[in-house]
């Protein structure tokens, strides 16, 4: 079990959530979808003028390294942020059109089980990104 720290954990350990801090965890917390720094910024910024992007990219750092955000590398060097809920999950992405598709965390385990039965290498995946072809540009192609 991995765990993840909630808020109220980190206050007891002494970790300040000052006001950036919990508009941006609240913002990821009530977003459906990833959210690059770039989009959290241009959210955030609309309400309060007074953060900057650097402030963003420190804040999504510290609430990355406590256990509050998940992040994952979607390609072309773009990074999204989500809310570390609990359910694991990962990603696939279609590299023709970008559409993304979540897929349980068993899927992954089915493969896992397997380089530990054939490699001995114990995988610890976290949030991965597949990158492929969707199923409607695989349409596209054949049509
Ligand atoms: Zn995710
Ligand atoms: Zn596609």
């Amino acid at each position: 079990m991995r765990h993840h720290h909630d808020i109220q954990a980190l206050r007891k350990q002494g970790f300040r959530l000052t006001r950036q801090r919990m508009l941006i965890l609240e913002l990821l917390r009530s977003s459906e979808r990833h959210m690059t720094a770039d989009q959290i910024y241009a959210e955030v910024s609309q309400h309060h003028p007074e953060i900057n992007l650097a402030t963003v990219y420190r804040t999504l750092q510290w609430l990355h390294q406590v256990g509050l955000l998940r992040k994952i590398d979607v390609g072309k060097d773009r990074l999204e942020y989500e809310y570390a809920h609990d359910a694991e999950h990962h990603h696939l992405i279609c590299k023709v059109c970008g559409d993304q598709t979540q897929i349980d965390n068993h899927v992954i385990q089915t493969l896992q089980a397997h380089i530990l039965e054939h490699y001995g290498f114990e995988a610890d995946p976290d949030h991965v990104a597949l990158f492929g072809r969707c199923a409607q540009c695989r349409a596209a192609e054949t049509e």
